[in-house]
């Protein structure tokens, strides 16, 4: 990274964090040129071997919410298209489930289609469902800052989808049928984006992607799984970031691990 690149994202970082008023969320712990240095450092360092289990800091108390298996998923769609233009197409008229009769967009996706990452979330909230784009908002300006330290731009080189493609009605969590009957499109997605490596942010992605229903966060964290051989990191949700700062540091923890693993791959 040039000394100008360098420059250029630490005020983008100033920015954002002034936009979020989350101070002490952002770089808990650390200064701002501590964090940025960290990054680098975690960058030189890709090449090297085997990568380090993150320490699983999370919670385990909270029941987890079950989360259908995405390869037994009982489709319910027709043959999805095997162009991704025709993907979206589909998907942005779809009514195979409830959540198209309350839906304002449908959110399909944001980022690169040549990404080197994909972020999958859960569904759209409200300023998503406005927008038809997702993780706008405070928790998807945090998400922007967070992966912006491991060197990581949603301009550049990351896509980000969730696993419902229309809000639930106010916010409530994703049901099992609607998972079943939307997570062929995410399938597809990831099948054509064809990611070196994956980062589920919250529960029902992280059960979704792992095929381990009702296994808590916490313990998918920690952890490097695969999905069908693409290396993939479980993580907070930002949003949960935002209700509890603290565990701000064992997130950017999970992305130091994902971007050893990008970087040696
Ligand atoms: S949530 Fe998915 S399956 Fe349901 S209507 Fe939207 S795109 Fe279709």
């Amino acid at each position: 990274m040039s000394r100008s690149t360098s420059a250029a994202q630490a005020a983008r970082l100033l920015r954002q964090r002034a936009e979020l008023g989350e101070h002490e969320i952002v770089l808990e712990g650390l200064t701002r040129n501590q964090a940025l240095a960290l990054a680098a450092a975690a960058r030189k360092s890709a090449a090297a071997g085997p990568v380090a289990p993150a320490p699983a800091t999370a919670k385990r108390g909270a029941p987890a919410p079950r989360v259908p298996a995405m390869a037994g998923a009982p489709v319910g769609l027709p043959v999805l298209p095997a162009s991704y233009g025709e993907l979206r197409e589909a998907a942005l008229v779809c009514t195979r489930c409830r959540l198209s009769g309350t839906r304002t967009h449908v959110v399909f996706s944001d980022g690169v289609p040549d990404a080197r990452l994909v972020v999958v979330g859960e569904a759209p909230g409200a300023n998503e469902d406005a927008t038809g784009l997702p993780f706008v908002g405070a928790a998807g300006k945090l998400l922007d800052l967070l992966l912006q330290t491991v060197g990581l731009a949603r301009e550049e080189s990351v896509y980000i989808c969730n696993v419902l493609k229309c809000r639930p009605p106010g916010n409530r969590n994703p049901l099992p049928d609607e998972i079943e009957t939307c997570s062929p499109f995410l399938e597809k997605q990831i099948e054509l984006i064809a990611p070196e490596a994956l980062l589920a942010v919250g529960s029902f992605s992280g059960q979704l992607l792992t095929g381990r229903q009702g296994v808590a966060l916490g313990q998918l964290r920690g952890q490097v799984h695969s999905y069908k051989g693409v290396p993939l990191i479980c993580t907070y949700h930002p949003a949960a970031l935002l209700r509890n700062p603290r565990w701000t540091r064992a997130f950017w923890d999970d992305l130091q691990t994902l971007r050893s693993i990008m970087d040696g791959a």
